[in-house]
């Protein structure tokens, strides 16, 4: 049975979350965005409300939510803007939650505690200059030598890549695998910023998520001690796939937060604005757009939230995970489009909030699956060419709300 009422202790997420951002952020965030700017002050603030180890359980420094609430948390977020809600993506979603499932327990105590407490910051790095929907294309190799891994390779297109500590990198560890395109020949590791041949740099001419951070990072011959090897080796495909599974999460839920700021922006000043005499929300071609953001924000809150429902029972939900993903994002890209559509010339400008959300929404479409792979995703589904069977691992059950 999936009950949609919150609990006390959902909505009192969704409404400090919801206050905090309107309070700290939501005033500064046009200027943030036109200088291009993350703010690193922000990050122990949301680890103070218990964000950034969101549904990491109390014993591993986590907040000990349950995964609407990380959902919850992610659409409040986006609301305010999408480098928010990308910090839960990378670290809270893609990384926490992986290392929760996947690490040992030493990797648990050494990275994922300080992780979730929020005094270290962690991301995702797969993709790579010549490899994004295509993982089988990535370059970077680990060589084993001794009891250390050499990683050499470069990451690109990276959240956070030039203000986090900790990075969960994926490298071939199979040569021949590599050559073969096989990856069971890919393998998961963490790596610190203090390792002796990584380097990082932030993309500067990147057009959206401008109050965010992307950039990339370069492991030249870095030594990884095999303690922090995620998995057995050749897991690491898997382990990338189910870190997906739980950012896509995350990424759904911002997008529904996205529509709802794009659908509150429209009415509101379609209320004020007028022409021909009348406001134009009298006008019933504007009511079509605004009557579209709220079908939208509906659905895509539906979608997320049954993903949701299926995480807190332990079960598998790549195929729910993705469609809410794919949905809420392209519904995201229609109700930006749209905002600014209601706005006229002013939505045209940075002036009002609209413009931002239409250059935010797009990387969603991009990262995380493009839009054409969930399309392939969903249909293989539907065509009995792909099911979801349990992995070795599956993230914890979380029947508290
Ligand atoms: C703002 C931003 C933040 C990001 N953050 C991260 C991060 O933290 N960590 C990380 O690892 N990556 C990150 N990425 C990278 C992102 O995951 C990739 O960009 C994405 O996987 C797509 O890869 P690509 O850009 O190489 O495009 P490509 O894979 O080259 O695709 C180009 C186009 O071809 C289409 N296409 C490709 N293959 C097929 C196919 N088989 N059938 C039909 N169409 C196809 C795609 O849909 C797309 O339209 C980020 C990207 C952005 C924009």
């Amino acid at each position: 049975m999936i009950d949609l009422d919150l609990s006390d202790e959902q909505q009192l997420l969704e409404q400090s979350v919801r206050e905090w951002g309107a309070r700290e952020v939501a005033p500064r965030i046009r200027e943030l965005d036109r200088q291009h700017r993350f703010d690193p002050a922000i990050l122990p603030q949301m680890a103070q409300l218990g964000l950034l180890g969101c549904s990491v359980p109390e014993e591993y420094g986590g907040a000990g939510m349950d995964y609407i609430s990380l959902g919850l948390a992610s659409e409040e977020l986006e609301y305010i803007d999408t480098s928010l809600r990308v910090i839960m993506s990378v670290h809270a979603g893609l990384n926490c939650l992986t290392l929760l499932t996947w690490g040992t327990d030493d990797q648990k105590r050494r990275y994922l505690v300080p992780q979730a407490q929020g005094t270290k910051i962690a991301t995702y790095g797969l993709t790579e200059p010549a490899a994004g929907s295509d993982v089988r294309g990535i370059q970077t190799v680990a060589v084993k030598r001794g009891d250390r891994y050499v990683l050499s390779g470069e990451k690109m297109w990276i959240s956070l890549a030039d203000v986090a500590d900790n990075f969960l990198v994926f490298a071939w560890t199979d040569m021949e695998k590599k050559r073969q395109r096989d990856t069971s020949g890919i393998s998961a590791f963490i790596l610190e910023r203090s390792f002796k041949g990584f380097s990082s740099g932030t993309l500067k001419e990147k057009w959206g998520i401008l109050a965010g951070n992307t950039g990339f990072f370069k492991m030249e011959e870095v030594e990884v001690p095999e303690e922090n090897l995620v998995g057995r080796p050749g897991e690491g495909f898997k382990i990338a796939m189910f870190a997906l599974d739980q950012g896509r999460y995350t990424v759904a839920a911002g997008a529904t937060g996205l529509i709802r700021a794009c659908r509150d922006a429209s009415s509101a000043y379609a209320k004020e604005r007028k022409t021909f005499g009348v406001p134009i929300a009298e006008h019933q071609l504007v009511k079509e757009m605004i009557a579209q953001m709220e079908s939208d924000y509906q659905t895509s809150r539906l979608l997320w939230m049954r993903a949701g429902f299926l995480k807190n029972r332990g079960r598998r939900n790549t195929r729910e995970t993705g469609l809410a993903k794919w949905f809420s994002t392209v519904a995201s890209e229609r109700a930006a489009g749209d905002a600014v559509q209601v706005h006229g010339a002013n939505g045209y400008s940075d002036e009002y909030p609209v413009g931002r959300f239409y250059r935010n929404c797009k990387g969603a479409v991009i990262y995380e699956g493009t839009r054409e792979i969930h399309k392939l995703m969903q249909a293989d589904y539907v065509l009995g060419y792909r099911a979801d069977r349990p992995t070795r691992c599956e993230l914890p059950a979380i029947t508290k709300g």
